[in-house]
């Protein structure tokens, strides 16, 4: 029986991410407006005042505010976003260090090469 070919590129993909670490970027010319690169808190206030939890913490890079992510329920990032038309939010997930720019769309991996320093990854 003849071996049916490998038509599946996902594996290939992965493997790519894995050595390269880069993703497919789409240009950002919001990377010169980042005034803080690294969180001063590990919460998100907003919950914590609520008394609610979170699953995943993002940092804004023009003023610091640290919120939960979208898939939060109460979306803090979101709604600061909103609220100040900041461009650009980070990852602070122990390891991750991307960042995310809102009016841009674009996914802009950690050790990008239209970041003039890496993002510092935050340890665990
Ligand atoms: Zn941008
Ligand atoms: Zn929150
Ligand atoms: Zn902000």
């Amino acid at each position: 029986m003849p071996k049916t070919p490998a038509r599946f590129n996902l594996p290939e993909l992965m493997y790519k991410l894995l050595l390269t670490r880069r993703f497919s970027e789409i240009p950002c010319s919001h990377l010169d407006q980042i005034e803080i690169r690294e969180p001063s808190v590990r919460v998100c206030q907003e919950c914590v005042d609520l008394g609610d939890t979170w699953p995943s913490l993002r940092m804004c890079l023009t003023c610091g505010y640290v919120g939960c992510c979208d898939t939060s329920k109460n979306k803090h990032m979101d709604i600061h976003i909103k609220e100040t038309g900041h461009p650009l939010i980070r990852s602070i997930e122990p390891n991750e260090g991307w960042i995310w720019c809102y009016p841009d769309d674009a996914f802009i991996s950690a050790n990008s090469e239209q970041l003039d320093e890496s993002m510092p990854v935050v340890e665990k």
